[in-house]
């Protein structure tokens, strides 16, 4: 790739390959200026910045829909083209933003639900291993590495959400399921998550769960405020449960599949429920781990060493299911004309919570698509212009005039090989070209 240094700060990627997030199109130049896209096709303007193209692919920045993230986790995330992340429960709201993003750089943009909606001792408190004060032991750990501003915003952030969490809201009541959305909508959640997890595929069965009358409170209450409504569910059981209580849209994809799993499917088709699979995290439920993608040459330097350890473990909670049930049901979906989200589960770097890292995950769970009988451009939707039409994010996820320029720019063509996705050669975030 050859790249011309010139004094001004317009940029032209010329002689690309362009998926617009929807399909390839006729142009094959796109000009950045102060953080928009400018121009696509056209004469190139002649005090820009030139950037070749050719033999590479530009896309749109690739989006995950379901993360829990931190100021590090979004500089990973970036590395690798993954340019939003949609935290769906975690303390990026509006209000966290402000106090946590103010003057960074580098980092992929992020929406939040705030706190999920749960019963009380409910998912995930069993993925926490210990608790000081309300504070789990990786984010401890990740304090001492902060600068006393830095701490003081997350403390106040993280103080919001425990007032939500173990406030005097009583979330096994409608009241208390009423007052907990508001909570969440008047400290800036972009949507609102519903946890249905009782436990069986996550090694903790009878997990406490809120009745189904409550919860739909929760969500008539969500929707006045014209929020989503994403629920949790990792079973057909649960996602029946998410069914009839109207939520918009299902958090994972059910691991295991019964024989009224069609009809499931129709109901989901027919309520126009999104459907975000996140079979990362699904095949690490079942016991395998991702050290082969953590090694492919092209992603093994870029990652740190405790998100290698991560990729190379796994949940391994339930290995008596199969892959080929979860393929089946993506792909199931998917025909009904079922909306699929791109999204991963990341988290923390923790071996028990495997298999998955910021970034690099989205590639990996494109993947998964394809081998689950999606087209390469078809992942490659669901990563990002799908994602942003059902978030409402109508600055993103696809290439036109006046979009966010966030891109990402890849050797080869991964609409034609999806593996191509991770061949990174550059990566811009809000028009800013980020060197890693
Ligand atoms: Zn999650």
């Amino acid at each position: 790739m050859l790249v011309m240094m010139l004094e001004n700060k317009k940029t032209a990627i010329i002689n690309a390959n362009i998926f617009d997030g929807y399909e390839i199109i006729p142009a094959t130049s796109v000009v950045i200026n102060d953080g928009v896209i400018s121009q696509i096709g056209g004469k190139i303007p002649s005090n820009a910045l030139i950037i070749d193209a050719k033999g590479s692919t530009l896309l749109p920045g690739l989006i995950d829909a379901h993360v829990h993230t931190s100021l590090d986790s979004l500089a990973e995330a970036a590395k690798f083209g993954v340019t939003t992340e949609l935290e769906m429960m975690g303390a990026f709201t509006e209000q966290g933003r402000k106090l946590q993003l103010k003057g960074k750089n580098g980092l992929a943009d992020v929406r939040s639900a705030g706190m999920g909606l749960t019963a009380p001792g409910g998912h995930p408190d069993e993925l926490m291993p210990s608790d000081k004060g309300g504070i789990p032991d990786f984010v401890l750990k990740k304090m001492e590495k902060m600068s006393e501003e830095e701490k003081a915003a997350f403390i106040a952030a993280h103080e919001e959400d425990s007032q939500d969490e173990t406030g005097d809201l009583d979330t096994t009541t409608i009241e208390g399921v009423v007052k907990f959305v508001q909570k969440q909508v008047s400290n800036g959640a972009d949507y609102i998550k519903i946890m249905i997890e009782e436990g069986t595929v996550l090694n903790a069965p009878n997990l406490p769960l809120i009745s189904e009358d409550v919860m739909k409170a929760a969500v008539d209450e969500a929707h006045k405020h014209k929020k989503l409504v994403i629920a949790h569910i990792l079973t057909a059981e649960a996602a029946q449960t998410a069914v009839n209580i109207g939520v918009d849209g299902l958090a994972h994809l059910f691991i295991n599949r019964p024989d009224w799993t069609p009809r499931l499917i129709k109901q989901i088709a027919e309520k126009n429920i999104f459907v975000t699979p996140c079979l990362v995290l699904n095949s690490s439920i079942l016991g395998n781990n991702a050290c082969h993608i953590a090694h492919d040459p092209r992603v093994i330097d870029k990652l740190e060493s405790q998100w290698k350890d991560t990729m190379c473990s796994c949940f391994n909670t339930f290995p008596e299911g199969n892959m080929q049930d979860n393929f089946d049901n993506v792909i199931d979906l998917h025909k009904a004309g079922v909306t699929i989200l791109v999204g991963t589960d990341v988290s923390v770097p923790v071996p028990s919570l495997g298999g998955l890292a910021h970034g690099v995950s989205v590639h990996h769970e494109m993947q998964f698509l394809v081998q689950a009988g999606f087209t390469p451009i078809e992942a490659l939707r669901s990563a990002t212009s799908e994602i942003a039409k059902v978030f409402g994010l109508t600055d993103r996820g696809r290439i036109f005039e006046g979009a966010r320029a966030d891109l990402l720019l890849v050797d080869g063509d991964p609409t034609k090989n999806m593996s191509n996705s991770l061949s990174i050669e550059s990566v811009w975030l809000n028009g800013s070209l980020q060197i890693n």
